[in-house]
Order: structure tokens, then sequence, then C-alpha cells
């Protein structure tokens, strides 16, 4: 915005906007450009890529997001570490979203089917966890590229003992 069009639109000085200014530009809220000021672009904080639990970028196809309490949001590479994390922060979880394989839509993670063991190379965490909306597309899966088929808090308890193991 040019300093005569706040003067005009705010009916003062362009003195006093020139003053009001300094502590919004001291705030690194705004900066001066020529003739006039602009906003500042808050600078994103891209963790979103990152999946919480191993660090791994993020593979949109294959994400799985954790709604905590205190509004925190979480987002993981894949259901692998999405489980895995829900595990740890079971009563912070508000909500667990994951998306369908095959059809990327989105849904609440209790109620998905997880596939494992699939022949089918994800190229993310070991145990891949696939996750699906309907349990049949998830065994339609499995007779095309093998694996078993477990409920949410089974693929939780079966990533978890594997990983153990390793
Ligand atoms: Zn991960
Ligand atoms: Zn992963």
């Amino acid at each position: 915005m040019k300093i005569s069009e706040l003067s005009s639109s705010l009916n003062v000085s362009e003195m006093t906007i020139h003053r009001d200014l300094v502590p919004l530009i001291d705030a690194g809220i705004v900066e001066k450009s020529f003739g006039g000021v602009s906003l500042i672009e808050k600078q994103q904080v891209h963790n979103d890529h990152i999946c919480t639990y191993c660090s791994s970028p993020i593979n949109y196809q294959l994400r799985f997001q954790l709604i905590l309490t205190n509004d925190r949001h979480e987002m993981t590479c894949c259901a692998h570490c999405g489980l895995l994390r829900y595990r740890e922060l079971k009563e912070n979880v508000v909500q667990a979203i994951c998306y369908d394989f095959l059809r990327q839509t989105t849904l609440s993670a209790q109620l998905a089917t997880y596939v494992m063991d699939t022949s089918l190379d994800i190229s993310c965490c070991q145990p891949q966890v696939l996750s699906f909306q309907h349990e049949v597309d998830a065994k339609k899966f499995v007779t095309g590229f093998s694996g078993g088929v477990y409920s949410f808090s089974k693929a939780i308890e079966t990533v978890f003992q594997r990983m153990k193991s390793t």
C-alpha cells in the first residue's frame, strides 16, 4: 500500500502513518517498499513434508495424519509410521486420518483396513502397511499382490511386534 493511500483512507497525515509504521517494521510485520509498505509473508514452517516418526520425505499418496489435542498436527510418510506414532500418542490423538491406497479418499484410520506383506513395493517403511477404505478392496488387493489383511488394532500390534523383533 502507498503511504499516501493509507494517509487518505485513514484520514491522518503521512507523518502519522510513518510514525505508526515504525513499530510494525521493527516487529517484522510490514516492510517499507518504494513509496509504501507491504506485509511480510509469514515464513511457513514446512515440517509437513517430513515424517514425524522416521523423518523420511512424505509421499502424499501414502500419508497418514494425526490431529492431536492442543491443535497439534502431525503427518507421517505412510501407515507404517502412522500406526506406530498413534500407538505412542494414543491418549492425545483426537483424530487419525489415512488415505485409501487405491482411491486416495480420506478416511478415519480406525475404520480402515490394512494390508501388510504385499509383494508390491511401495518404497516406504518396512514392514509395508497399506490402508484401504473398504475391506473388500483390501481382500481383492491381496489376491493380486498377496499379503495379509488387518484391522486397525491388529495392524498396530503387528507392526509394533515386528519392529521390536528386528
Ligand atoms: Zn515415516
Ligand atoms: Zn513410511
